[in-house]
């Protein structure tokens, strides 16, 4: 049966991403942007991508890559978004802009169409509270970048109809996306939540001259990364003893202990935050940042692909 149509809001990374992975389950695709310039970009760069991909026979789908490309169309004008199924917001971070856009897109849709933000840190009800259809609106957050990760965070606001949540899960798994729904909005949603939890106490380690920055990140690269490309740190607790209730039994105490001993939380400035600068700085300086981002690109590509096979 003929698919719906998706619109994408915002023809930049992300935006560009998420295009990709409508299209490559057989979506038709409209972009639009303020920015016609923007958009010639974004389809030379998918047209590329989606090629390249193909080459390396890394494209996602069932259809090659010229239909793929042939799904995706582009638009200065928003009301071709109006017959949308399903809209994903992809402009930038800021919270009057999503107003703007969300406010702009309530005007057009019917009180069908599903509103999706990919806001990586506001809360959807700072931007969707007023608008008639905000039963219709939810968070859907990818992470970087979304074609090898496949994590999506689906975060309703308090008056998101829970049909909609559950939609817009199913959406995500169709097109081969890994959804969590989080049960209300909540700060940091959960991916920052976690991830900044580990910040706070790399920083802490750092900043006792317990180690260096670069062996703090080796913790993480050589060591609990590898397993949680696999496993949680709940299952990884689980296998580490006779089951989690073994588990607890062991360990708890000397975690407690250990817990106990964390420095509390503080902003990230001073002279600490200036020696990781440097650090970092030293080992990959800013003209490098490009090269070592390709080289992380290609990492996680064949990670995706060694998870694939397994
Ligand atoms: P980007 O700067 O690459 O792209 C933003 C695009 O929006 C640009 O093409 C710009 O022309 C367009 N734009 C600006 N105002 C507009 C408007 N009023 N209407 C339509 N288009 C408009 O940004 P990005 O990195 O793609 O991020 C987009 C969103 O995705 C942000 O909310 C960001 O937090 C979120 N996000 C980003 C990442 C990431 O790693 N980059 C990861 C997850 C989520």
């Amino acid at each position: 049966s003929e698919k719906g149509k998706i619109g994408i809001v915002g023809s930049g990374l992300i935006g560009q991403s998420w295009a990709m992975l409508f299209a490559s389950v057989g979506y038709t695709v409209t972009i639009y942007d303020i920015l016609p310039e923007a958009l010639e970009k974004s389809k030379t760069t998918i047209g590329t991508q989606l090629k390249e991909l193909e080459k390396k026979k890394l494209l996602r789908g069932p259809l090659n890559a010229e239909q793929q490309i042939g799904k995706i169309s582009t638009t200065t004008s928003l009301k071709d978004l109006k017959d949308s199924i399903y809209i994903q917001e992809c402009v930038p971070e800021r919270v009057n802009l999503k107003k703007d856009v969300f406010e702009k897109l309530d005007k057009i849709v019917g009180p069908k169409t599903i509103l999706a933000s990919s806001t990586s840190t506001l809360l959807p009800s700072t931007f969707t509270e007023e608008l008639k259809n905000r039963k219709n609106c939810i968070v859907a957050h990818p992470v970087n970048p979304p074609y090898y990760v496949p994590l999506v965070e689906i975060v309703p606001a308090p008056w998101t109809d829970p049909k909609i949540a559950a939609t817009t899960k199913e959406l995500m798994l169709e097109i081969g996306q890994s959804p969590v729904l989080l049960s209300r909005e909540h700060p940091g949603f959960a991916l920052n939540r976690i991830q900044y939890a580990i910040f706070v106490e790399c920083w802490s380690l750092i900043k006792r001259g317990i180690l260096s920055v670069e062996d703090v990140d080796k913790v993480m690269s050589q060591g609990l990364g590898m397993r949680y490309a696999f496993l949680g740190p709940m299952e990884t607790a689980h296998l580490n003893a006779e089951g989690m209730e073994a588990y607890y039994h062991h360990y708890r105490e000397s975690m407690w202990n250990t817990i106990q001993q964390f420095d509390p939380a503080e902003k990230f400035e001073g002279p600490t935050a200036d020696d990781i600068v440097k650090q970092l700085t030293e080992k990959i300086p800013l003209d490098k940042l490009a090269d070592k981002r390709r080289w992380r690109d290609n990492c996680l590509t064949q990670l995706s692909i060694l998870k694939n096979k397994l």
